[in-house]
């Protein structure tokens, strides 16, 4: 794991602290979720749900993860079986690739993608394919002739991200049907992380994968709240998927972790079952900042790919004369007093991406139009 050292985010977040810099690096909100929610999480720890939980989860958590892929997608789920509570979607993206991957075995995902999927690919001594995203029309989207290229006879899975950080991408029906397809037609798993589930602007509709025909039977479905209720420090998340992964992952997940959190548990349940409300003004929200952090980056010079779903706007820093986003991410701080991120870590071939920048925008609106204020500096300076 030594090739994996620290993060570009501790990176990043440090040179944000070091020199006062406006933090758009890091993917993290700055405003706390639904009160009612944080109040369970309060009374949980009050009324004596502090010992270790099931291992499969609390069944309350399980109950309402099932109601709600039933509520909102139309997927039956089992809370006893095919629900799994992990720490996080991280936890269940490493136990799902352990689980699932033998040594030797191939992982494809498109890059640029989270950091986490090569580190667990890793673990696992598997193998992570990259097939590489692009600018297509103002929006990331994969050739799927490339995808296809990219399958042998080793592949074992798909991880498929959407919404899409950190591109914003929010995967089309007809690009679903083009994994789905491949899927089935070469015998793969797929396993999706589907965080951002909620977090999707314009009226853009989020397509679980495990939805297309043929495919719940064979997709590990993840997501957690963190993002859904801007609780990103309670590492709350689950799997959903048919029993044999879901004892799969279970196995795995037992000696990693053995158990998520049980306040957590029962404050995450109330949520998904009261704070659909909330969660759609969280939406309403962040488009609004995120057409406010546009408009800035436009008018301080970048050019901007306008995300339908994630925290992130992704950037493109030639117009402004530079050409390596990690060059100038190094330097932002001491050029313009903002952190951000460069989206080349985030690639196998980071030639790729070398000049992408990603800003986020989950943060609050005096927040971005200082950045955006800042960043003017750029061109003028
Ligand atoms: C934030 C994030 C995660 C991690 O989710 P946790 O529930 O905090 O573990 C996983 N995937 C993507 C794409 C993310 O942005």
């Amino acid at each position: 794991m030594r090739s994996f050292g620290t993060t570009i985010f501790a990176e990043m977040s440090a040179l944000a602290a070091q020199t006062g810099s406006i933090n758009l690096g890091q993917g993290f909100p700055d405003t706390d979720g639904p009160a009612a929610m944080l109040d369970r999480a309060v009374r949980a720890v009050l009324s004596g749900a502090n010992q270790y939980p099931p291992g499969p989860g609390l069944l309350e958590l399980r109950q309402a993860v099932s109601e709600h892929r039933r509520e909102h997608y139309g997927l039956g789920y089992d809370p006893a079986g095919e629900v799994l509570v992990t720490v996080g979607a991280t936890e269940a993206i490493a136990a799902a690739v352990l689980a699932l991957c033998e040594p030797g075995d191939e992982v494809i995902a498109f890059e640029p993608y989270y950091d986490s999927y090569a580190a667990s690919v890793a673990l696992a001594q598997a193998r992570l394919v990259g097939v590489t995203l692009r600018p297509l029309g103002g929006r990331f989207t994969f050739d799927p002739g490339e995808l296809r290229a990219a399958v042998t006879p080793r592949t074992r899975a798909i991880l498929v991200n959407s919404p899409h950080n950190p591109t914003g991408t929010v995967l089309t029906r007809d690009e679903l049907a083009v994994i789905a397809e491949l899927c089935q037609e070469r015998d793969l798993v797929a396993i999706t992380d589907e965080v951002y589930e909620h977090l999707t602007f314009d009226g853009v509709e989020h397509v679980p994968l495990a939805t297309l025909p043929g495919m719940r039977e064979r997709t590990v479905m993840i997501s957690s709240a963190g993002k859904t209720f801007s609780v990103t420090g309670w590492k709350t998340g689950w799997v959903c998927a048919p029993a044999p992964f879901v004892t799969a992952v279970q196995t795995v997940k037992q000696f990693l972790t053995f158990t998520a959190g049980a306040p957590w548990q029962l404050a995450v349940a109330y949520g998904l079952r009261n704070e659909t409300g909330w969660v759609s003004a969280l939406r309403a929200g962040l488009q609004d900042k995120r057409d406010r952090l546009m408009a800035g980056l436009s008018a301080a010079g970048f050019e901007v790919f306008r995300p339908s779903g994630t925290y992130f706007v992704q950037t493109d820093i030639r117009p402004l004369g530079f050409t390596d986003g990690l060059e100038l991410c190094r330097r932002l701080p001491e050029l313009a007093g903002v952190v951000a991120i460069p989206t080349q870590v985030f690639y196998d071939h980071p030639e790729r991406g070398s000049h992408f920048v990603r800003f986020a925008f989950c943060k609050k609106d005096e927040v971005i139009d200082e950045a955006v204020t800042r960043l003017k500096r750029l061109s003028t300076g």
